[in-house]
This record gives C-alpha cells, sequence and structure tokens, in this order.
C-alpha cells in the first residue's frame, strides 16, 4: 500500500529564486532554576538579592541579580531584600529595538547602583528623562505581570 502525497501546500513567495512560506511557531520552556525566587519576589513588591553565607569569605555585598553561590568562595548564599531606591549610573536609549526586544522605540535602559550592591543592577526607566546621578525608585508591575524581568523598573525618586 502506497502512502498518499502529503496534502499541506507550502505558500510560493517568490517565483525565482523559488522561495516557499515555512511557518514555524515553538515554545521555549525556561526554568528561572535557583533564581525563581527573585522573579516571584518581583509580585510581592520586593527586590530580593543574595548574600555569601560563608562567615570567612570576604565578600559580604549584596548580589543583584541574585546568585545561588557566591562568586567568590563558591558556598551558598542567602536571600536579602536589597534598597529600592537608587542612582543612575550609566542610560542608554533604544532607537533600534531587535525582533525580540519587548519594550518599544525609545525605552530608556538604565543601570542603577543601590547601596550595599556590589554589581550595578540593568533595568528600564519607566517615567521622566535620565540623566546620570538621578535618583530613582523601583515600581512593579503586579497588575498584568509578565513573570521577567520586565516586571522590575525605575522612576524618579
Ligand atoms: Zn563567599
Amino acid at each position: 500500500m502506497a502512502n498518499p502525497w502529503p496534502t499541506a501546500q507550502a505558500e510560493v513567495i517568490s517565483e525565482s529564486p523559488l522561495a516557499i512560506k515555512n511557518p514555524k511557531t515553538w515554545s521555549h520552556y525556561h526554568t528561572y532554576g535557583g533564581w525563581g525566587k527573585f522573579f516571584q519576589g518581583l509580585q510581592q513588591k520586593k527586590l530580593l538579592a543574595t548574600r555569601c553565607t560563608n562567615a570567612a569569605c570576604g565578600e559580604k555585598s549584596l548580589w543583584l541579580p541574585p546568585r545561588c553561590e557566591c562568586v567568590d568562595c563558591w558556598h551558598p548564599t542567602e536571600w536579602i531584600e536589597a534598597p529600592q531606591s537608587g542612582e543612575i549610573v550609566t542610560w542608554s536609549l533604544v532607537k533600534y529595538p531587535g525582533e525580540l526586544f519587548r519594550l518599544p522605540a525609545d525605552t530608556t535602559l538604565i543601570s542603577v547602583e543601590l547601596e550595599g550592591v556590589c554589581t550595578k543592577l540593568m533595568s528600564w526607566l519607566k517615567d521622566g528623562k535620565a540623566e546620570i546621578g538621578m535618583k530613582v525608585k523601583a515600581v512593579f508591575n503586579t497588575d498584568a505581570p509578565t513573570n521577567t524581568i520586565l516586571d522590575l523598573a525605575w522612576v524618579p525618586a
């Protein structure tokens, strides 16, 4: 018994050179692993960082984004709530967002310095015009959360 020919016909979008439309859709399943608590914290309007638990380790600053293990000694870290106000250390304006960029053109990306945090947090300015040294405070998207880092933004303090 012979198998029948496939019936799905590809749409021809160009005769020369011959090109067809081949639509694809897929879902990417992504686990946050040990960082899940950070994203859950955003829904509770908490900015959760981590800190090394090793008493002998010299690094006692907070890590934000959080780290599951201390970068210096590889000991486990503990969750600590970070300050929700800080200062813009640098910024840029997105003029041509890439296809997967989820914010519109003219979004201001910022690096925020928070007291006690050894990293600069990359994020976005939801309102206002960015300036280096500008005081900002965190705001959280809890009404219609995306469950991504975009649920955190900053506004002038
Ligand atoms: Zn450590």
